[in-house]
């Protein structure tokens, strides 16, 4: 007996002293106390005590007296460890080297400072970028008629196309002094949210030039020749950019391009020139088909030794005007019946000068550098940002339409079924939000945030498309019929489109968000790998010695504070916020724990092999994503003055994310390769078993409820999008109606139970409203009021209908022969 209490006394002197992230020393002198205890009572037996005496001597002599400890502990690991690391690739290194470190960092730490997260400024939008989103935005979105691009025209209209280049939609990210409109990441999102979610054509056409599109590529890596040429010309529209990487053979694995160009003397414009001979096959590529100016990624070779010593110089970027001779551009791809401009660039030993790499010779062999840098930032702006514009746009309308559309005489939102996704998508909504925004303003605070990049890419895009799906599903019919009184119907087909563009969504989960994090984000792996490129011997053994025995206490604080917060259910953390905030941090708190242990536990698993196991990295990541998108929405939420009103939609998400990380811990757990361990991680991760739940039916029946009438709930959560009343835009008809809807419904009730009641008949609803005014149960004007809405109600629910002819792709010339042959 007294032995057991003595093991469980050291066991509680171990989880204490990690817990509080003690010293080794201060941790040794613990154990020394805990035994002399012991010893003074005389327990549990002078044999056994001397015993655990001289254990203990030993290896407080080996932990504490650093030459042993390196050379009997630090060194047998440090051999190990240079076997067991991965060969990190030439291309693996350049992403590691891209980015920064912000908030996600925190969360690798297990005990993250939360207010680091609170303390961060959320910028505003200063007066001119309110005033472009207010004026030009605003007046595009006046312009935009989506069917009209979609099915007439497949592009924009001319006027669309002039607009946005007379008001420099295509220099958000040039800075003045080149012409352009020099916006803050927050504008540029608020631009793309409000343009995308209204039109996925014409956001495409807009967030291209202002990501990937070389401006961000010259701003960095440009000579000051073709910054001077390309800039002013790029922010005013007069040309239009694209960027082409993506080949035939190389999709995801984009650094196995095959195109490639050879160093050599040509001709150019008559004189005899040395350059590069291209030859080249991409496809996909935005806006190619009307680009004036084109990115090209391609491996450069010198076989000649015309540069220098090396032949394989690797891969570059040139910038091609539309008139270099031999560039076959202009046909199109056709995705997903979303037009934007995107199509094939080809090319056969096309002659080009060696000007046109783009920042000279000097980056040649630098393109994977260059286009990893400029990606993390667009990354973390365009899709996030334009896919919670489909979103928000998608929330305001379902939320009305769910109030507007009535069956068995009832708001169709009111049914429990229809509620269920009514929560869901209200709460995706806060979600994805909350996490563009977060992503924006790391990018304005100086960030070039490679992780929360990949995370806003991923779970924006896969949130918007859950609402889509759902908002699809409440529409019924109204969302299947195309048309121009279909406002979903062209966005549900383009979110494939977001989930495969800039890096498909399977690997962004699978590879690249825990992938990178995990070197990157981590306290120690990434400077445990760098003390192995330290060349004097002893220097290196010291410096891995001191980073081996911070990274083990760190594993065993994650291990501790996992499993004590997890007893607790972390009522004691120490965390911000008020009463109902709290809670949250705590959970949150818990969790980063139990990430940052499993994380651990992954790495020192599988090792190299980690990359590989791309479920057990899918989970952690996804473990990642969802504490970094919750902290995001508190965030907001502390942002946003705590509203007491968004409480019920907070909440669910919240309990949604909260839930995701708890299953994607239980999967790493359960798909743990040693079965021995799997239940001690278990106990340490869930010590009270897996409890958290998914959002009940009360908290999804009040989050409903807010979507269905205007509030400065909804109004707040669907903030950005274009609303005007008018003819043509159904959502902008929507929200005029609702209050009217909603005034309605008490007269309708009453119109009702009189016609159960048998005090008022007809077969028709304009004879019932003569009946009801016949026997007093309506006023004349109650009449009218109701007659109005109910005619404004069928413009709404109305859907399209087409002569045949009108579907028929009968412009092109194959369509003609097809129609005259029938
Ligand atoms: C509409 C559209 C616009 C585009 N615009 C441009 C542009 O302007 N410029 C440009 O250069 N490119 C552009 N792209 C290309 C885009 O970036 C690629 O489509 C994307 O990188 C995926 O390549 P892929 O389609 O060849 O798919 P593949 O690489 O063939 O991948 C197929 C599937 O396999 C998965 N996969 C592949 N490797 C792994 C792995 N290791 N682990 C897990 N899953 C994996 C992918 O996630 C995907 O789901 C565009 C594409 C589209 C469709």
């Amino acid at each position: 007996m007294m032995m057991l209490l003595f093991l469980l006394a050291l066991l509680a002197v171990t989880v204490a002293c990690s817990f509080l992230k003690t010293s080794l020393t201060v941790g040794t002198a613990a154990f020394g106390a805990t035994l002399l205890a012991f010893t003074l009572a005389g327990e549990p037996g002078w044999l056994s005590l001397t015993l655990v005496w001289l254990l203990f001597a030993a290896a407080a002599t080996l932990l504490n007296y650093l030459p042993w400890r390196r050379a009997f502990i630090t060194q047998p690991i440090l051999k190990t460890f240079r076997k067991m690391v991965p060969q990190i690739s030439e291309t693996e290194q350049v992403a590691l080297d891209a980015g920064t470190v912000g908030f996600e960092g925190e969360l690798f730490t297990g005990r993250p400072n939360w207010r680091k997260l609170i303390d961060q400024p959320l910028p505003e939008l200063s007066m001119e970028e309110q005033a472009f989103l207010d004026g030009p935005v605003e007046e595009l979105c006046d312009m935009i008629d989506e069917w009209e691009f979609t099915h007439y025209r497949a592009d924009l209209s001319p006027q669309v196309w002039d607009h946005l280049k007379k008001h420099k939609f295509f220099g958000m990210i040039i800075p003045k002094s080149y012409g352009g409109l020099e916006f803050s990441a927050i504008a540029h999102r608020a631009v793309l949210e409000k343009v995308g979610g209204m039109s996925a054509t014409a956001g495409s056409v807009v967030a291209v030039p202002n990501s990937l599109g070389p401006a961000e590529l010259l701003l960095h890596y440009g000579t000051d020749e073709q910054k001077n040429h390309y800039l002013p010309r790029l922010a005013a529209g007069e040309d239009i950019p694209c960027f082409a990487l993506t080949s035939t053979t190389a999709g995801s694995d984009a650094t196995s391009i095959a195109d490639y160009g050879v160093v050599c003397e040509g001709e150019w414009e008559g004189r005899k020139t040395l350059g590069i001979r291209l030859t080249f096959e991409k496809r996909y590529i935005t806006l190619a088909p009307v680009a004036t100016v084109i990115g090209l990624a391609f491996r450069l070779y010198d076989p000649d030794g015309l540069l220098g010593e090396t032949e394989d110089i690797g891969i570059s970027v040139a910038l091609l005007p539309r008139s270099t001779p031999g560039l076959d551009v202009g046909r199109r791809h056709f995705p997903l019946n979303n037009p934007f401009p995107n199509g094939p660039v080809r090319g056969k030993d096309v002659f080009v000068p060696l000007d046109f790499l783009l920042g000279g010779t000097e980056y040649a062999g630098q393109g994977w550098k260059m286009l990893v840098e400029s990606l993390s930032v667009g990354r973390a702006i365009s899709l996030p940002s334009s896919t919670t514009g489909g979103a928000k746009l998608a929330c305001l309308a379902t939320g009305a339409y769910a109030r507007i559309r009535k069956q068995f005489n009832l708001p169709i939102g009111r049914f429990e079924g229809v509620e269920e996704a009514l929560a869901r998508i209200a709460s995706y909504t806060y979600a994805t939000s909350a996490l563009s925004r977060q992503t924006a303003s790391a990018v304005d605070a100086g960030e070039k945030p490679a992780v929360p990049g990949a995370i806003g890419k991923y779970h924006a895009t896969e949130l918007s498309r859950e609402v889509l799906k759902d908002a699809m599903d409440i529409h019924g019919g109204k969302g299947i019929i195309l048309g121009p009184r279909n406002y979903l119907g062209r966005g549900w087909q383009g979110a494939p489109i977001w989930i495969t563009v800039e890096g498909a969504n399977i690997l962004t989960r699978s590879m690249m968000i825990f992938g990178q994090g995990a070197i990157r984000c981590h306290p120690y792996v990434l400077k445990e790998l760098e003390a192995l490129s330290i060349e004097d011997e002893d220097e290196q053994l010291k410096e891995f010695d001191r980073l081996l025995f911070s990274h083990i206490g760190h594993s065993m604080s994650c291990a501790s504070r996992s499993f004590v917060l997890g007893m607790s259910l972390a009522r004691f953390a120490a965390v911000p916020g008020d009463r109902q905030t709290r809670r949250y941090y705590r959970k949150l708190s818990r969790y980063a724990a139990s990430f940052a242990l499993m994380a651990d536990v992954a790495m020192l698993t599988y090792g190299g092999k980690l990359k590989m196991k791309e479920k057990i990295s899918g989970r952690l990541g996804d473990a990642l994503s969802w504490l970094y998108i919750s902290a995001s929405m508190l965030r907001r939420f502390e942002y946003e003055g705590r509203p007491a009103a968004d409480q019920p939609i907070m909440a669910w998400a919240f309990h949604d994310a909260i839930y995701r990380i708890q299953e994607a811990l239980k999967g790493v757990i359960d798909n743990y390769p040693i079965a021995f361990a799997r239940p001690i991680l278990r106990r340490i991760v869930f010590p009270l078993g897996a409890n958290e739940r998914r959002p009940n039916d009360r908290l999804g029946h009040k989050v409903a409820a807010l979507m269905l009438s205007p509030s400065e709930t909804r109004e707040r959560l669907t903030r950005g999008c274009y609303t005007k009343d008018r003819e043509g835009w159904v959502i902008g008809n929507m929200e005029a109606l609702l209050p009217d809807v909603i005034a309605a419904e008490p007269l309708e009730r009453r119109m009702l139970k009189a016609l159960r009641a048998g005090k008022i008949s007809g077969y028709t609803f304009e004879e019932q409203l003569d009946s009801a005014v016949e026997a007093k149960i309506l006023s004349v004007d109650e009449k009218k009021f109701l007659e109005g809405v109910r005619e404004r109600v069928l413009e709404i629910v109305a859907v399209d209908d087409f002569d045949i002819r009108e579907l028929q792709a009968g412009l092109s010339d194959k369509g003609e022969a097809i129609r005259d042959a029938a």
